[in-house]
C-alpha cells in the first residue's frame, strides 16, 4: 500500500529543511522525498511541520506508573536511590506484574508525546510481552549490576544471553547497560564492553552523576559507602580510592558505541577522553532529572563545542514529572538558549538514533527508513518555523498506516 503526504515543511535531519515536501511511503517504509510535486492521490498535510520520530536515548520505562517522582527535589541523589530500592521492594512477589503494566504504560505515554523510539533501561525478568502491541521502538538496554564476586559469573551470563536474545517482535532490540560505578564491578563493566564489541550493540552506562559518586572513586569514602556497608557490599578492594569518571570513560571507549548517561561531573580528564572517542560516544543529559537533583549546570555547551555528541533523556518518572522528551527539548533551549535550534533536533532525533545503534530505520526522513514521525501543527505561511516547533508539542505519526490512523485534529 501506498500513500503520498505533502507536508508543509519537513525537516528530514539529512540536509536542510525542505518547505512543502512530499513524501511517499510504501508499507512502513519511506520510498521518496520530492519538492511539492503534484500528485493526484496526496494527502494534503501543509499545515504540519514534520521531524524524524524522536528518539529518548534514555529511560527506566518500569516506573511509568508514579503520579510523580520519588523522595522530594533537590535531595542528595545518594538518599534517593535507597527510595528507589524501597519502592521496587514494595511490590513483593508483584513486581514482574506491576512492572510490565507500568512499562506498557510508559510507551503508551511516550508515544502520547511524539516519542518513536525509546532507550529503556531493563530488568529481569523482562517484561517482553509489554514491549509488543506498541507504535514505539524500544532498545532494551539490559541493567547489568552487581560487587558481590559470588554474583559475578550468573551477571555475566545473563548480559551474555540478553546480548544474544532472539525477540519475537522486530520492534525491539537488545543493548547492554552496566549501571554505574557505585553499583558494578570493574569484570562486569569490561564483560559488557566485551559483548558490545563481540555483537556490535550500544552500551550506556551511568556515570559522572553525583559529588556522592565522585567521593567513593575518589576515597572510597562517603554516603555510598555507607550504604553498600549496611547492604553488606563494601569491600576495600573495590574502591582502593584515586579513580575517577575518566577511568570508566577509558574503559567504555572500547565498546562498538558508549553513551554516558549523565556525564554531570566528567572533569577535564573525561572531557578530553570523550572528544578522542566522539566517534563512538555520546554524552546523554537528562535536564529535567539534573534539575531535580540541583546539580549545578551541565556541561552541555563544552561537549558540543569539543564536536562530542549529546542526546537528551527523561530518564524515569522517579526523578521526573513524565517522560516528554518535547518538554527536555525545550528546557535546554530556556537554560541554554545559545544552542541552535536544529542542534536541539539532531539530540533528539539523529545523533539519538545514533547513541541506540538503531540509525538504519530511524533519526532521518531517507528513503529505506521507517515511516515514523513527528508532526507539529503550524498552520500555513509561518514566519519561523523552529520557533513554533519549539513552542508547540509534537505528535507520533506512523505514516504507513495512511490518513485514518493521523491524529490530525489541529484543535
Ligand atoms: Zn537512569
Amino acid at each position: 500500500m501506498i500513500h503520498r503526504y505533502r507536508f508543509g515543511w519537513l525537516f528530514t535531519m539529512d540536509g536542510t529543511p525542505i518547505q512543502d515536501a512530499t513524501v511517499t511511503v510504501e508499507g512502513d517504509q519511506i520510498v521518496s522525498i520530492e519538492e511539492a510535486g503534484i500528485w493526484p492521490d496526496v494527502i494534503d498535510l501543509r499545515d504540519w511541520a514534520v521531524m524524524p520520530a524522536l528518539v529518548n536515548a534514555h529511560t527506566h520505562l518500569e516506573f511509568s506508573n508514579l503520579d510523580h517522582p520519588l523522595g522530594t527535589e533537590g535531595m542528595a541523589f545518594s538518599q534517593w536511590i535507597p527510595e528507589v530500592i524501597r519502592y521496587r521492594q514494595g511490590f513483593g512477589e508483584n513486581l514482574a506484574q506491576e512492572k510490565a503494566l507500568a512499562i506498557r504504560a510508559g510507551l503508551k505515554q511516550s508515544a502520547g508525546f511524539g516519542v518513536g523510539v525509546v532507550g529503556e533501561i531493563a530488568t529481569l525478568p523482562l517484561a517482553e510481552a509489554a514491549y509488543d502491541r506498541s507504535d514505539v521502538h524500544v532498545v532494551s538496554m539490559l541493567e547489568t549490576l552487581g560487587l558481590d564476586p559470588e554474583l559475578i559469573e550468573q551477571r555475566k551470563q545473563q548480559a551474555t544471553e540478553h546480548a544474544d536474545y532472539r525477540w519475537s517482535s522486530s520492534s525491539v532490540t537488545s543493548a547492554l547497560s552496566p549501571h554505574a560505578p557505585y553499583s558494578t564491578s570493574w569484570e562486569l563493566i569490561d564483560h559488557c564492553v566485551a559483548l558490545s564489541q563481540e555483537y556490535q550493540l550500544p552500551l550506556a552506562m551511568h556515570l559522572a552523576e553525583s559529588l556522592e559518586e565522585l567521593e567513593l572513586l575518589e576515597s572510597g569514602t562517603g554516603p555510598f559507602r555507607t550504604i553498600l556497608e549496611n547492604m553488606g557490599l563494601f569491600r576495600a578492594a573495590d574502591f582502593p580510592g584515586g579513580c575517577k569518571p575518566a577511568n570508566y570513560i577509558e574503559r567504555l571507549s572500547s565498546a562498538y558505541r558508549a553513551m554516558v548517561v549523565h556525564g554531570n561531573y566528567l572533569g577535564e580528564k573525561g572531557m578530553e577522553i570523550l572528544h578522542q572517542h566522539a566517534d563512538t560516544m555520546t554524552v546523554c543529559y537528562c535536564p529535567r532529572t539534573h534539575a531535580f537533583f540541583h546539580h549545578p549546570e551541565h556541561p552541555i555547551e563544552t561537549l558540543l563545542a569539543d564536536g562530542i555528541r549529546v542526546v537528551l533523556g527523561t530518564d524515569s518518572r522517579s526523578s521526573n514529572p513524565d517522560l516528554n522528551l518535547w518538554a527536555e527539548v525545550q528546557a535546554v533551549h530556556q537554560k541554554f538558549p545559545d544552542i541552535a535550534a536544529e542542534q536541539l533536533l539532531t539530540m533528539v532525533t539523529s545523533d539519538a538514533a545514533f547513541a541506540l545503534g538503531v540509525e538504519e530505520s530511524f533519526g532521518s526522513i531517507e528513503p529505506g527508513k521507517r515511516a515514523i514521525v513527528s508532526a507539529f501543527c503550524i498552520g500555513q505561511d509561518s514566519p519561523d518555523v523552529l520557533s513554533q516547533m519549539l513552542a508547540g508539542q509534537p505528535r507520533l505519526w506512523d505514516l504507513g498506516s495512511g490518513l485514518d490512523q493521523l491524529d490530525v485534529a489541529t484543535a
